[in-house]
């Protein structure tokens, strides 16, 4: 490692939390599908910022809302309106087809909104007896880390020593619309809470129909169908949502990430009056929720994603991605697997720390990836890479597998 990287990682191994193990690259500086570290070292963004960054870094238009926004108010809270609010409600609201949204600010914060909407709206519409409600959640989801929303995650390391969790969840295997089928028949199940593809479990795609399919038996049996596109939506799956795929529109929408195209945190939770208006004033907020810098930022990065057409981008070029991977036949990766720019390769080698191995040289030959759970990699550039961009990185990571 050189000296002056080992020094920003010393210094911050001394004074930051130990709450994530990131690659030994410190960066400062990004444009594009690139980033750039301290020694002036250039790589290809495989991570997006979990797909933040779907925009790209820096872009000049989202990067131009902010700056002149920053200059004219930043913050009202809600206890005013601001002229802001007005424009990105409704921007928003006709971009995604719903009656309303409800700003936040990260993801999981949209994700505890939606779920007390569903709560709510349990109570006063569907008529659940008070304190009954049970939403349904899935095994491998990742809805984010606060203890409501860890009380309902499989994933060991994520709750070991965080209880005593909340109750109300009820959870079932991932694409398995039988055990669907089985759970909705409780009559205090509000809703169901899905990832329409699960990332952080590394990139599990459901079978196709399963969206459409779970959709269906929510609504007939009176359950609201709730989609965490906060990692599949605005564009990357090669669809602007990824349930667009299997034409299914959610009764609670929630979206965070690029929604600010990797600028700001911003999330925002989109339903229909029936739903939405379920929650009154005082029951729930944020002092930045809905901030003017916000609304400016957001209505850019979800202009970008329009006039830029990455959707249609992240669908061809996940094309390209995925055959020429699967075309290497490599002893040693079992599978490639995504929808557009969201993929994932499975790694099958003896040695367990073969993926963790393959992402220090993929970082040696300038490209950004990390591994998740183990044995996968994840593959999410930004969708303004362009394919000759693109398949440089394929190069790049057939040199790297030579590692292995
Ligand atoms: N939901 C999904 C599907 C996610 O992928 C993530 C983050 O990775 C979250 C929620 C949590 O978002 P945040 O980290 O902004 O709270």
């Amino acid at each position: 490692i050189p000296a002056k990287t080992a020094s920003f990682i010393d210094v911050e191994e001394k004074h930051g939390a130990h709450n994530y193990h990131p690659l030994p690259v410190v960066l400062s500086k990004g444009k594009g599908a690139k980033v750039w570290d301290v020694e002036g070292k250039e790589y290809f963004d495989f991570l997006s910022g979990y797909s933040a960054v779907n925009q790209g870094h820096c872009h000049p238009k989202i990067i131009n809302a902010l700056t002149e926004q920053a200059q004219q108010l930043t913050l009202t809270s809600r206890a005013f309106h601001s002229d802001k609010m007005a424009g990105y409600t409704q921007y928003i609201t006709s971009y995604f087809g719903y009656d309303k949204v409800l700003p936040m600010n990260t993801g999981v914060e949209a994700v505890e909104t939606a779920l007390k909407l569903a709560r709510k709206w349990g109570y006063e519409v569907k008529g659940v007896e008070p304190g009954l409600a049970k939403i349904i959640t899935v095994e491998g989801n990742f809805h984010g880390r606060t203890i409501n929303v860890i009380s309902f995650s499989t994933d060991d390391t994520a709750r070991s020593g965080f209880g005593p969790f909340v109750s109300g969840y009820v959870t079932i295997p991932y694409n398995d619309t039988e055990a669907l089928e089985r759970a909705v028949q409780d009559p205090n199940v509000v809703a169901l809470l899905v990832e329409p593809i699960q990332g952080e479990a590394g990139v599990y795609v459901p079978d196709h129909g399963y969206l459409a399919s779970s959709y269906q038996i929510c609504k007939a049996n009176n359950v609201l169908f709730i989609a965490d596109e906060i990692q599949t939506g605005l564009a990357r799956t090669g669809k602007m949502l990824a349930c667009d795929h299997e034409g299914v529109r959610a009764d609670i929408l929630i979206l965070g990430k690029a929604l600010s195209g990797g600028v700001l945190p911003i999330s925002a939770v989109l339903a229909d009056d029936e739903v939405m208006l379920c929650i009154k004033a005082g029951e729930h907020g944020s002092t930045y929720g809905g901030n003017p810098l916000a609304c400016a930022v957001a209505i850019a990065a979800l202009e970008v994603l329009k006039e830029e057409n990455l959707a249609d981008r992240a669908e061809k070029l996940g094309q390209l991605f995925r055959s020429e991977l699967e075309k290497l036949n490599h002893k040693y990766i079992k599978q490639v697997r995504g929808k557009g720019l969201l993929n994932a390769v499975v790694i099958n080698h003896p040695n367990p720390d073969a993926a963790q191995d393959l992402c220090i040289e993929l970082m040696k030959n300038g490209m950004l990836a990390k591994p998740t759970h183990g044995d996968k990699i994840r593959f999410a550039p930004p969708l303004v890479i362009s394919e000759t961009e693109l398949l440089e990185a394929i190069d790049i990571i057939k040199k790297s597998l030579t590692v292995l």
